[in-house]
């Protein structure tokens, strides 16, 4: 291959224990815990909608690090939404949620930062919502850990905290769509491939951080996720 340009950098996440997962596409699922919808205005029982961002957004945190996010541009309300990340190995289109599993490689905690301001304004006009959420940087994630490691993840508490104040607060138990069913959803509108990952929503509690805030994420039996707005 005789590239034009030096080709992009394939954006990684890496794996606790060793190696690094290539990562193909961020695939994201809007308002997935009730309480969540509803401090968005919603009821809650909405059907699922999904949302990307670029893979090159991903900024990988090493374990034991605390990762590092510039303020973004062109707004005055960063929001933090902690999320459970499912990362896909094994691709399929039309899934159903019983199969799923086995298409799981494995899971991270992962932050789903968000311009609140800028999407706000876009959905008040009926368009796009990438300015809001899929800027550079918008998607640190700590280390993966296997499948074969954690088992399925079904409940377990998921929490944000900013320079140590409990923020964020829920259960994975309280998605609304289970991660089966996100599978099953997703791969009847896009052909799953290995190398995807899932940001399966966020609990209720998303708030504004300023530089210099430090927010630390956890997913039980994944960890944490610490990272510092600059
Ligand atoms: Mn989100």
């Amino acid at each position: 291959m005789s590239y034009v340009i030096a080709p992009p950098a394939l954006a990684c996440v890496p794996v606790a224990g060793g190696g690094e997962f290539p990562v193909h596409r961020i695939y994201c699922v809007g308002r997935n815990y009730a309480e969540h919808a509803q401090e968005m205005g919603f009821t809650g029982r909405e059907p699922p909608f999904f949302f990307m961002k670029p893979a090159d957004a991903i900024v990988a945190v090493p374990a034991g690090t605390t990762g590092r996010i510039a303020y973004p541009p062109l707004t005055a309300n960063l929001h933090h939404e902690i999320e459970l990340v499912v990362a896909i190995g094994r691709g399929g289109s039309n899934i159903r949620a019983a199969d799923a599993p086995s298409h799981i490689w494995g899971y991270a905690v992962g932050l789903d930062m968000t311009r609140r301001d800028l999407q706000n304004e876009m959905k008040k006009q009926g368009r796009p919502w990438c300015i809001g959420k899929a800027f550079d940087q918008s998607a640190p994630i700590g280390p993966l850990l296997p499948y074969a490691q954690t088992g399925e993840l079904l409940k377990g508490a998921i929490t944000l905290s900013v320079n140590g104040t409990v923020k964020q607060k829920g259960d994975l138990a309280e998605l609304i769509w289970s991660v089966n069913e996100t599978i099953e959803q997703l791969s009847a509108a896009w052909t799953l491939q290995p190398g995807d990952l899932i940001f399966t929503g966020t609990p209720a509690g998303v708030a504004a951080v300023v530089r210099g805030d430090v927010m630390e994420g956890a997913i039980a039996g994944l960890g944490s996720l610490k990272v510092a707005v600059e």
